[in-house]
């Protein structure tokens, strides 16, 4: 059930979701085409989606991070505070760093198994060792993975390894999706990466340009495409899709005035931020600790409601559904 237009402290979710927002399988939100987005906006109390850092560990150094900073991890009694804290939240991201580092990995996805639908954003590395143990309890694991294996090297790190951990999700049954950010220097791949997200039965290819942050920050400047080149690049990618019947819905991300500050990033401490905001220090805003208050609380001081509304929604990013022609 969607928690826009619900009462100012709203009951947890259960996995079943009905109403005018629907989660569907190419892992996204979609809109009912009688709702009104407008009206939504205004009558929501709480965000449809939070990227909750479980660590800042990661074993890849990929050269776009964002995430260099080093945390101490959250305690599972941290995780539980949140968990009660998020409570009308519709999806919770379980992020990193690399979330499967966690060795009580399977204890953090229990706390959030009641209510939210989960997504488990991961380079895939361990996922031999970790995929089984969530099968059944995660909705879908976001694969980072940046396109043919040359590429994939380059920029992110090793392709046969991830590879592997791409198959043991898929073998344990658990839905996956793609997750790339578009430098310039990888977007000749990116015909081949969709062709092999069709193979590997992706349900959503994500694109997201680079933001100057951590080891983005010393990218080459061309590396840096602009807004109009993205929806370029878009447009041709979903030419290929179209005569080549490739199936898993595409999302390209470009950071406009609209995209600004849509993501609400929890930091392993609680400190929970809207992210990015181009005119903040290191591109975040404060706004509370989720650790302490309720998300409902947190999310009235939140100046940028509509902007993280469409753009869960598909409205104000470059879209593409799942089997779509
Ligand atoms: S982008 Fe993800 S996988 Fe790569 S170094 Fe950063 S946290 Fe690790």
């Amino acid at each position: 059930m969607t928690t826009l237009g619900m009462p100012p402290i709203p009951a947890r979710n259960t996995a079943e979701h009905t109403g005018p927002i629907r989660f569907t399988d190419g892992h996204h939100f979609t809109l009912s085409p009688d709702a009104d987005l407008a009206a939504l906006v205004d009558q929501a109390t709480a965000p449809m989606s939070v990227i909750l850092q479980i660590t800042k560990r990661c074993d890849f150094d990929c050269n776009f991070c964002s995430e260099t900073m080093q945390m101490r991890d959250p305690t599972l009694a941290d995780l539980e505070s949140a968990a009660s804290n998020l409570a009308g939240v519709q999806r919770v991201f379980l992020s990193g760093g690399e979330p499967l580092l966690r060795r009580d990995l399977t204890d953090i996805v229990e706390i959030f198994t009641d209510g939210f639908i989960i997504g488990l954003p991961t380079n895939a590395t361990r996922g031999v060792d970790v995929a089984p143990k969530l099968a059944g309890k995660i909705a879908f694991a976001n694969i980072g993975f940046d396109g043919p294996r040359s590429t994939f090297q380059r920029v992110r790190g090793d392709y046969d390894k991830v590879m592997t951990g791409v198959n043991a999700f898929r073998e344990a049954g658990i839905p996956i999706s793609f997750s790339t950010v578009a430098l310039r220097s990888v977007l000749h791949g990116l015909p081949y990466l969709l062709q092999i997200a069709d193979v590997l039965d992706v349900g959503k290819l994500k694109l997201i340009l680079p933001l100057r942050k951590g080891n983005a920050l010393d990218l080459p400047e061309n590396e840096f495409i602009t807004v109009e080149e993205a929806r370029d690049h878009f447009a041709r990618l979903m030419e290929l899709r179209t005569t080549h019947a490739w199936t898993p819905a595409v999302r390209m991300t470009p950071w406009t005035a609209e995209t600004e500050g849509h993501m609400l990033v929890i930091e392993p401490n609680g400190v929970t931020r809207a992210w990015p905001v181009y005119n903040q220090p290191d591109l975040w805003m404060p706004l509370g600790n989720v650790f302490h208050e309720p998300i409902t609380d947190i999310w009235q001081r939140y100046p940028y409601k509509e902007n993280h509304v469409r753009k869960y929604l598909g409205d104000s990013i470059m879209t593409c559904a799942r089997g779509d022609r």
